[in-house]
């Protein structure tokens, strides 16, 4: 089932370490017309050829009790998976569990995950411009 990741919106930040300008975009992607995956990416890191990722996924209904949020690093020489939140305050209640690395390396979402890091890193403007 292909995965729309169309609706998105960018903010403009400034870094408090290095001052360097940055985009962190919020991407609310859907799958045959329903709600998939909340994915957030901040487009800097130290070294600056790097983005940081958090995804959400889960039924989407409330109180999102079964919602799990991957997050990872990417660089153009690949990807790996970290502790999260790295891309997000994880506030929000729609996060559910963020998932530490080595749990994450067992979860059963996991392949739905890194489809969709495949899907931002290639087609979303601002990700890929940093990992060109
Ligand atoms: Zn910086």
């Amino acid at each position: 089932m292909p995965i729309d990741i169309s609706d998105r919106e960018v903010q403009s930040l400034t870094c408090p370490k290095c001052g360097g300008d940055y985009k962190r975009v919020v991407i609310f992607a859907m799958s045959d017309g329903d709600a998939y995956s909340v994915v957030s990416v901040v487009c800097h890191g130290h070294p600056h050829e790097e983005i940081w990722l958090d995804a959400t996924f889960g039924s989407w209904e409330e109180p999102f009790g079964d919602h799990v949020t991957f997050s990872c690093r990417v660089s153009s020489a690949g990807a790996g998976l970290v502790d999260g939140p790295v891309a997000s305050a994880g506030s929000a209640s729609y996060f559910g569990r963020f998932l530490k690395r080595e749990d994450a390396l067992t979860h059963q979402r996991l392949s739905e995950f890194w489809e969709v890091v495949d899907l931002v890193v290639v087609e979303d403007p601002e990700v890929a411009s940093v990992l060109k």
